[in-house]
């Protein structure tokens, strides 16, 4: 599963960049975002759910759908794929996580240098993203923001909006400083996440993808691993001794 030549790349770097998408995730029973069987946007239409214009045409039906999203996933656990990312931080000095998910199941795993794209589902916030909220009731309706009085929603980049800005000029500087970069589960149709490989690779780093189906990234990388991330991570970890 894992090469010689693979082995030695990983072992010379100093600076490791993994970007993480849905399918890090998979193996914990969470849908991923496309994937054709159980892919979340098969059911709902995104439109109607992950955009503002939808959730101030109806407040409700988001807040609502979001928090089922957020009831699923607190009986959801980390698997073994994130586990095995949480040991590979300690194994360099210079390690960023970048990860395109919502569900925190990398800091539940025990990673670290966590830098989120796409905002945190378990966090709540005004619309404008001014005040995050620390507690709420939404058993009459969709609550207000104490501080500002808009409502709140869900603090996650829903389609239309701009990424949190720190998180994404640190995930564009490490990415050019990468030894290596490591694309896991994602199918790199998202931006700008899907051009952080590109800015690795023209920093020089090795580019390693893992997924089991190819991606528009796949023939650029220098190792494919077309192999589920809870098995593939854990014996990369083990052979990195
Ligand atoms: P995506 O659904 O577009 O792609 C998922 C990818 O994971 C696919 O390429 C698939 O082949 C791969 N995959 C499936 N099972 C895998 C496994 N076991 N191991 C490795 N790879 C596997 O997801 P995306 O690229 O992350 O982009 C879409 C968006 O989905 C992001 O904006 C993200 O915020 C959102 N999202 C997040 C979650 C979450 O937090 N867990 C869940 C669904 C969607």
């Amino acid at each position: 599963m894992i090469s010689d030549q693979l082995i030695q790349v990983m072992k010379a770097a100093q600076t490791v960049v993994v970007l993480t998408g849905a399918g890090v995730s998979a193996e914990s029973g969470v849908p991923t975002f496309r994937d054709a069987l159980t892919g979340l946007w098969e059911n709902f239409d995104p439109m109607q759910l992950a955009t503002p214009e939808a959730f101030q045409a109806n407040p409700k039906l988001v807040w609502d759908w979001y928090a089922s999203r957020r009831e699923m996933l607190s009986a959801v656990k980390p698997n073994a794929g994130h586990y095995a990312l949480a040991a590979l931080e300690k194994l360099y000095p210079y390690f960023y996580l970048v990860t395109q998910n919502v569900d925190s199941l990398h800091q539940a795993a025990g990673s670290k240098t966590v830098i989120e794209l796409h905002g945190n589902l378990q966090r709540v916030c005004c619309f404008n993203k001014t005040h995050v909220a620390e507690s709420w009731d939404d058993s009459t309706g969709v609550p207000t923001c104490a501080t500002c009085g808009e409502l709140l929603r869900p603090d996650v980049v829903w389609f239309g909006e701009m990424l949190p800005e720190q998180a994404i000029e640190t995930a564009f500087t490490v990415s050019e400083a990468a030894d290596v970069f490591i694309s896991i589960g994602t199918s790199a149709e998202v931006q700008p996440a899907a051009s952080l490989p590109v800015y690795a690779l023209r920093g020089g780093a090795t580019f390693i993808e893992i997924n089991p189906d190819a991606t528009t990234l796949t023939n650029r990388a220098d190792f494919v691993l077309p192999y589920p991330s809870g098995e593939v991570l854990p014996a990369l970890v083990a052979a990195l001794g």
